[in-house]
């Protein structure tokens, strides 16, 4: 008999020294499979008795509910794009014809972050806000976090839900939350202060940010080291799964670095998490169930290989997502972790976008990859901004670096090259000359359609 769905939201913490929260971590992958597959009937089911979205969208490619016979049959549903939930909400004001809960059971509104285009709207329930807590704070156990951490929260609190999917995970694993912020001007230099007064030992916030307040503890005579943050847990960029990224972030601090995220649509957005080892995010599949599927035919990718992240929700009852897709690049592994779950991981993890592959010169280069090659070279800042530029017939790509030493012009050209395929032109500023944010950096200034895609609004 399967288990009550959806389910509760109820915690019941494990014991301090319990490495595992719950059975289905460690679980055979197959068994798992029957688990996962209980939740998802019966969320598709829940999905289309509720949701003129799903109705109309499934029953256009002839699929239903009793299409899902087995988990392989939802390569059957067709993906859904973030345009057409942007769509749809234009259509069906304000949170689209997804919506499964009465308005009345809503508890929070986010949305996108994004300074161009319509916002999109996210509508959680009240019951839906208890397990995405629920989820967060089992997956904040796999990292380390325990009742006796106090977890430094340095993001904006605000339509992200990055920073409330923290606080909520902290509070619910029954942890002392400490939600800074981010984003007011001298914040950044208050958080010296008061990192010293409440010790945090643990970290959430931008890759960027976390280096950001390491340059600025710096300036003030403080070693970043002595903050004292053991864990320091990261979404919202992909630096944290870079692994030169990932190693400054950890050597700068002292602390364990740890990747996670998936989308804000599909929040509990930790279902993908590194554990405390570190080896690439688990798919915490029992939670929210990951697809990998190839980029050019959008078949799930068999085994383990690269492809793009397909996500659904098994315990959704707000604005469920089914068969969201990311447009997100990663590769899949099932070897196992050190730490013993069977949960297949993203050893790489996100490392580019179907759509921001840039071709220079006739060659696929990844910004990502860039960026890893830029941060293994010593003595270089971690700001960085790619230009592309066509004046006449041939690709100018030009990479603005900080550092004191302009020496390491040629040493960072030689490692991009080698990894990435072409060479820049490398320009070195003084240290913080480039400009820095406390969110997610824009590094890419492509220029060579630059009146083609000017913003028409
Ligand atoms: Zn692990």
């Amino acid at each position: 008999m399967s288990a009550p769905w959806p389910p509760s939201g109820r915690i019941e913490l494990p014991d301090t020294d319990e490495p595992y929260w719950a059975p289905e971590e460690t679980m055979d992958p197959e068994q798992r499979r029957g688990v996962v597959f209980d939740k998802l009937r019966e969320q598709v089911r829940y999905c289309w008795e509720r949701s003129p979205f799903y109705r109309e969208l499934w029953s256009d490619a002839g699929v239903f509910p009793e299409t899902l016979r087995t988990l392989d049959d939802l390569r059957h549903f067709p993906f859904v794009k973030k345009e057409q939930i942007r769509a749809d909400q234009v259509a069906h004001p304000p949170f689209g014809s997804n919506i499964c809960c009465p308005p009345e059971a809503i508890a929070h509104i986010h949305g996108t972050s994004g300074t161009t285009g319509r916002p999109t709207a996210f509508a959680i329930s009240r019951d839906d806000w208890l397990r995405i807590a629920a989820a967060h704070a089992r997956i904040m156990w796999s990292f380390g976090i325990r009742r006796t951490d106090t977890v430094f929260i340095g993001s904006f609190f605000s339509l992200y839900l990055g920073s409330w999917g923290a606080l909520i995970g902290t509070e619910a694993l029954g942890a002392r939350a400490f939600p800074f912020g981010a984003g007011v001007p001298g914040q950044t230099e208050r958080a010296l202060e008061y990192i010293d007064l409440i010790r945090p030992t643990a970290f959430y916030g931008t890759p960027s940010y976390a280096l950001h307040l390491a340059k600025v503890a710096t300036k003030h005579g403080v070693d970043p080291k002595d903050f004292g943050f053991k864990i320091m847990f990261f979404s919202g960029e992909p630096g944290a799964g870079i692994p030169a990224t990932k190693k400054r972030i950890e050597d700068v601090f002292g602390a364990i670095c740890i990747d996670s995220g998936s989308m804000a649509e599909m929040t509990p957005w930790m279902t993908n998490s590194e554990c405390s080892h570190r080896t690439g995010m688990h798919l915490w599949e029992d939670l929210v169930y990951t697809e990998i599927v190839d980029r050019e035919t959008g078949e799930p990718v068999e085994g383990d290989g690269e492809g793009v992240p397909v996500y659904t929700h098994l315990e959704r009852t707000s604005q469920p997502m089914i068969r969201l897709y990311s447009g997100d690049l990663t590769r899949v592994a099932s070897d196992p972790c050190p730490c013993g779950r069977t949960y297949r991981r993203l050893p790489d993890g996100i490392y580019g976008r179907v759509d921001d592959m840039l071709i220079i010169r006739g060659v696929n280069v990844y910004p990502n990859a860039v960026e890893n090659a830029l941060a293994s070279v010593p003595g270089v800042g971690s700001e960085y901004r790619i230009v592309i530029e066509r004046p006449g017939e041939l690709d100018v790509f030009r990479l603005e670096i900080e550092s004191t030493e302009a020496s390491v012009a040629d040493a960072v050209r030689d490692r991009v090259k080698a990894a990435a395929g072409v060479g820049p032109d490398v320009v070195v500023h003084p240290p913080d000359t480039l400009e820095t944010t406390e969110f997610k950096s824009r590094r890419v200034d492509d220029r060579r359609n630059a009146v083609a895609s000017t913003p028409t609004h």
